[in-house]
């Protein structure tokens, strides 16, 4: 906070007003090897260009950099339930760890600008993977490792790397999954071919090597033991990395990052936004393959000099093999973590336990727990501030942007939170509401439009879809006639304090009988309910009113299922419910209820999928489920009604 107390909405508004000189004072939290001469390049929108002339290195700035004060402090906390492995590594053995596995990708004869593709599960080698090509300029496409073959090569052929690394396997709820088998199969099924793989034998899954292309990072690592590989010197519009959207809405987009704006965005953001200093530890739940493991997991607490954790397993899962309930808390105590970063699908899970595993373990260090990725509803807000005892800090982000659009930033100024709402605009963040049909902006609160952004976007943003400008202009900045805006493609209102809320997905709009309707006004509706722990609801086709509700519902109690009386009753409870909340159009037609929702392992609910298995149709390309038994459930409850 700065000693002049200046409030976030002056702040605020000089990032706006004065968006060069404040993303130059900025730019001072990083280190620069070579100066800017310009700060944001704006001349051909909606492309933007940050600190022009300027070099630095991510690698520099999360690693190198702490080496003079805090070489011994712990840098990455590796704790994995699954394997029962908990490893510390100081700022000092992690750049000797990246400096290895630097040596070994240049030993495969990675150089600056070619991709590395990285399909791992939440293993410590998988950081060294990323902060190693961030070294030395390659480009990492990280791909999340709960994909199975067909998607993971339709990424390969996208991203054409040299070298994948990989490992033999991945475990999750003590379950191994074998990653190789799957890696060979989407090798074979790709147009591109690696030259090399390299891969991490966790002795979990035995792993048939291809000769000449395989290579096992314990050799190369051993071979590498003294490498000392220096940083390379990017350009600060350097591309440093793509990843992928998570795919909800459609095909997955390969979204491109610069290297010195994405560095400033993080740092800034620890500071203002997470609150998080040098020497403390920082814990997100997420994975490496999401935009959160790459922004909060990996690059952003290390610039900020944090000790970060990188967590392997469930929430509910012991170091021992035995269910524990409380095993983040307890992470939280032994490390003393000051800042945590989850999803309210992680927070449901652990609402379905005992809450007094909540108050086992002293958690005094942390000050806030911060929850993003999907709507986060009120209950589930309120049980786990109520639990925990510290400020609940929802903040409404994209892969696209890298970094919040809507939160608190109490690092500048404490400003109360409001249930169902992520917050307001954050700084560089131009966000306007547009009317869907007119395109108008809504200047009156609690008016319903679309979040969009106008340009030039913040540092962190991404540049493009990777190796498609056109697919990048014409997905996001085109959707709004007349007008050069990012869409979100999210609903939004503004109240009168300026708070937005999300109200869903434009795609997640059903048309009853000529009444448009957001879906995830009808599951807030329904999850109001205190029977229902969570609910989706989609719409689907019907000859007579274009599209109807369909409601899937899972019971806080599972044992009521068994009871037909007793669902027909709660099914007319719902419904009526529904009625008096939003009017009766928006009463589901049916609500079936089921003991799982099909979702992606980050939370998502997957509303295409089950609007697809409700119209008969195939689900597709949900390879990322963890549980197609939760479709097949649906298909079921359909197929019998
Ligand atoms: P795709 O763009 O490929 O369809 P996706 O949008 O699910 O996939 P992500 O970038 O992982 O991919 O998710 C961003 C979206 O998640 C946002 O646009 C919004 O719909 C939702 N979201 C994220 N955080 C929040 C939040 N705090 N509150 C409400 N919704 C959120
Ligand atoms: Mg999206």
């Amino acid at each position: 906070m700065s000693s002049t107390a200046e409030t976030y909405k002056a702040f605020y508004q000089r990032s706006i007003d004065q968006p060069d000189a404040f993303w130059a004072e900025q730019a001072q939290l990083i280190d620069w090897h070579k100066p800017f001469n310009r700060v944001c390049n704006y001349d051909k929108p909606p492309f933007v260009h940050w600190y022009e002339g300027g070099q630095t290195n991510l690698c520099h700035n999360a690693v190198d950099r702490h080496l003079k004060d805090r070489a011994n402090q712990a840098a990455l906390i590796y704790v994995s339930s699954e394997t029962g492995q908990e490893k510390t590594y100081t700022f000092a053995e992690l750049h000797v760890e990246v400096q290895r596995m630097a040596a070994s990708l240049k030993a495969l004869g990675v150089q600056k600008g070619d991709r590395v593709l990285i399909y791992m599960p939440m293993i410590a080698e998988a950081a060294f993977a990323m902060l190693a090509c961030a070294r030395i300029g390659a480009i990492h496409c990280v791909v999340f490792g709960g994909f199975a073959s067909g998607s993971l090569a339709s990424r390969i052929d996208d991203a054409t790397p040299k070298v994948i690394v990989s490992a033999d396997a991945g475990s999750r709820g003590g379950k191994v999954v074998a990653y190789k088998p799957l890696l060979d199969e989407a090798i074979r099924l790709s147009r591109h071919q690696p030259e090399s793989v390299l891969l991490v034998d966790r002795k979990l899954a035995p792993m048939a090597l291809v000769a000449g292309r395989d290579q096992l990072w314990g050799d190369l690592r051993q071979q590498h033991l003294d490498a000392q590989v220096p940083c390379e010197w990017l350009d600060s519009t350097a591309i440093s990395y793509t990843i992928y959207t998570s795919g909800t809405t459609g095909k997955p987009k390969g979204v491109q990052r610069d290297t010195g704006g994405y560095a400033v965005a993080l740092a800034a953001s620890m500071k203002h936004i997470f609150d998080g200093r040098a020497g403390e530890t920082y814990f997100s739940t997420s994975d490496i393959g999401w935009v959160v493991g790459h922004s909060y997991i990996i690059y952003g607490p290390l610039i900020a000099g944090m000790a970060t954790i990188m967590y392997e397993g469930l929430p509910t899962q012991g170091m021992d093999g035995h269910a524990d309930g409380a095993i983040w808390w307890r992470l939280v105590e032994k490390y003393k973590v000051t800042a945590m970063f989850s999803a309210p699908t992680a927070v449901r899970v652990l609402k379905k336990q005992d809450p007094a595993l909540l108050k086992k373990h002293d958690l005094s260090s942390l000050r806030a727990l911060f929850l993003a990725g999907e709507p986060l509803d009120e209950p589930t807000a309120r049980w786990i501030s109520d639990g925990l005892g510290v400020p609940i800090i929802d903040n409404y982000w994209q892969t696209e942007t890298g970094w919040p659009l809507l939160t608190v930033a109490n690092g500048v100024e404490r400003t109360p939170s409001k249930f169902g709402s992520p917050g307001v605009p954050m700084y560089g963040y131009r966000v306007k509401l547009l009317h869907e049909a007119t395109g108008e902006e809504l200047t009156q609160p609690n008016e319903k439009g679309v979040v969009v952004l106008e340009g030039p976007t913040p540092p962190g943003f991404m540049q493009t879809v990777w190796q498609d400008d056109a697919r990048f202009v014409n997905t996001y900045w085109k959707s709004v006639p007349g007008k050069m805006v990012y869409s979100t493609f999210d609903w939004g209102i503004r109240d009168e304090d300026g708070y937005y809320f999300i109200l869903g997905r434009t795609d997640d709009v059903i048309n009853v009988a000529g009444h448009r309707l957001g879906t995830r006004e009808i599951e807030e509706s329904i999850s109001g309910h205190p029977l229902v722990a969570e609910v989706a609801v989609v719409g689907v086709a019907d000859a007579l009113k274009g599209q109807v509700a369909m409601a899937f519902a899972v019971l806080k109690d599972a044992s009521l299922l068994q009871d037909g009386a007793a669902t027909l009753k709660l099914e007319g409870e719902i419904m009526k419910r529904v009625d008096g909340d939003l009017g009766a159009v928006a009463r589901p037609a049916r609500v079936r209820f089921v003991t799982a929702l099909p979702k992606t392992r980050s939370g998502k609910l997957l509303r295409r999928a089950i609007q697809a298995v409700c119209e008969g149709r195939d689900a597709g390309d949900l390879t990322t489920m963890d549980d197609p038994a939760a479709l097949q459930q649906i298909r079921d409850r359909v197929s019998a009604s």
